[in-house]
């Protein structure tokens, strides 16, 4: 039989941290000893409290479905969220709750972008980005950056980027995979350019809370109503609380861009998880004393790696400001980053990820959601392959 597969599909390729994440995982159920740096998600537990109250949600049988948007309560809470930590205004109305910050990020491309429509993505991009605006039938337009800006776009590239056809800008501040931070004054001036123009911005700020020498975070959408008309927010559970399984996002958009991800959401998937959705409210409502423990960590683990990073002959790494990535140049080993990472993972057993699965060829992503122990096996590997290809 032949398998007719549509078009929208047959092109995609599956992501690729994930399938690093998985090869390693399975090198290590064969009891090999891997380094794994492909890790997207924290290493650490969701804090107990967020656990608990979704326990008692499911004891409570509060297993059924709800409200495709989310449960009014948290769709309240993450409203007050933006109140308390980005001084900015929306209705309950406003928030979607979604299954995964991904998930939001594809309903906001979904419900904005349609054949015809040009997509600039700044690279190096989050790997799912293009992906789904080709699935939404509009063109992604790349800008690149490299690590002499700190992997920062200009306002002129992205004014030169703009066409009658541009629809969306796709932003993420602090950036996975560079680890970058715009300051609020570059942030001001994309979003300025993106008013006049009347492009949307899809904001990403999933890794928000994560920051580092006094970085700090600025929604593109605080700067005037008219930055918070020309934006959507796209936020999640999965970085700042750890709770990467649980399958929860959301997201903050004008009144008619809600209310179109909505219906799109309601046929799609209906609701995000009910009893996990107690658990994000306990997250947003109760301590967030667990950050601050895991910040001092991320912080340390991000020196020492940046540190023996430019140590190795052939490979110059910027420190990153934020998230818990860092992304070495690694031109100077003489190899293009799948080469690099395939014979490091064959020849080291420690996994990283190529920066061509990221737009950018001459680096390769290190997660520090990893122990320091770990953290000092796996790069003392990756000194000992990089120093063995010179000799
Ligand atoms: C992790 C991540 C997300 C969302 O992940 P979910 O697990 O779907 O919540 C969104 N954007 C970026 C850039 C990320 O790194």
């Amino acid at each position: 039989m032949q398998y007719k597969i549509a078009r929208r599909a047959a092109s995609l390729s599956p992501s690729l941290t994930l399938a690093i994440d998985s090869k390693a995982k399975q090198m290590k159920a064969e009891g090999l000893d891997v380094v794994g740096f492909g890790a997207g998600e924290p290493d650490f537990d969701t804090p107990q409290h967020i656990k608990d109250a979704a326990v008692q949600a499911l004891a409570a049988g509060f297993t059924k479905y709800t409200p495709s948007s989310g449960i009014p309560e948290l769709r309240q809470a993450i409203a007050d969220k933006f109140r308390r930590e980005n001084g900015l205004e929306y209705k309950p109305s406003q928030i979607i709750v979604s299954c995964g910050g991904k998930h939001s990020c594809y309903n906001v491309i979904l419900a904005t972008c349609e054949e015809g429509d040009e997509v600039i993505i700044p690279a190096p991009y989050w790997l799912s980005y293009p992906e789904m605006v080709k699935l939404a039938g509009a063109t992604p337009v790349v800008l690149s950056t490299t690590d002499r800006t700190e992997f920062k776009v200009t306002p002129d590239q992205l004014r030169a980027a703009i066409t009658p056809r541009t629809r969306l800008f796709i932003f993420n501040s602090p950036s996975n995979p560079t680890g970058s931070v715009y300051t609020p004054e570059e942030i001001r001036a994309l979003g300025d350019i993106c008013v006049e123009k009347g492009v949307l911005i899809m904001s990403d700020e999933i890794y928000e809370h994560l920051l580092y020498d006094g970085a700090v975070h600025r929604s593109v959408a605080s700067f005037s109503p008219a930055h918070q008309a020309h934006t959507i927010i796209v936020h999640g559970f999965a970085k700042a609380w750890s709770m990467t399984g649980w399958r929860l996002g959301f997201l903050a958009a004008p009144e008619p861009i809600a209310k179109a991800i909505d219906a799109i959401q309601s046929h799609s998937t209906s609701n995000p998880c009910s009893f996990a959705q107690k658990g994000a409210v306990a997250a947003l409502t109760g301590p967030q004393d667990h950050l601050k423990s895991w910040l001092g960590e991320y912080a340390k683990r991000r020196t020492y790696a940046w540190q023996k990073l430019n140590s190795i002959p052939g490979i110059t790494c910027v420190n990153s400001k934020g998230a818990f990535y860092l992304f070495p140049n690694i031109s100077g080993t003489g190899l293009k980053s799948a080469e690099f990472c395939a014979r490091l993972l064959e020849q080291e057993k420690v996994a990283a990820v190529p920066g061509i699965a990221f737009g950018a060829d001459d680096y390769i992503r290190i997660s520090y959601a990893t122990g320091l122990a770990n953290i000092e096996k796996g790069l003392d590997r990756l000194d000992s392959f990089v120093r063995g290809l010179k000799a």
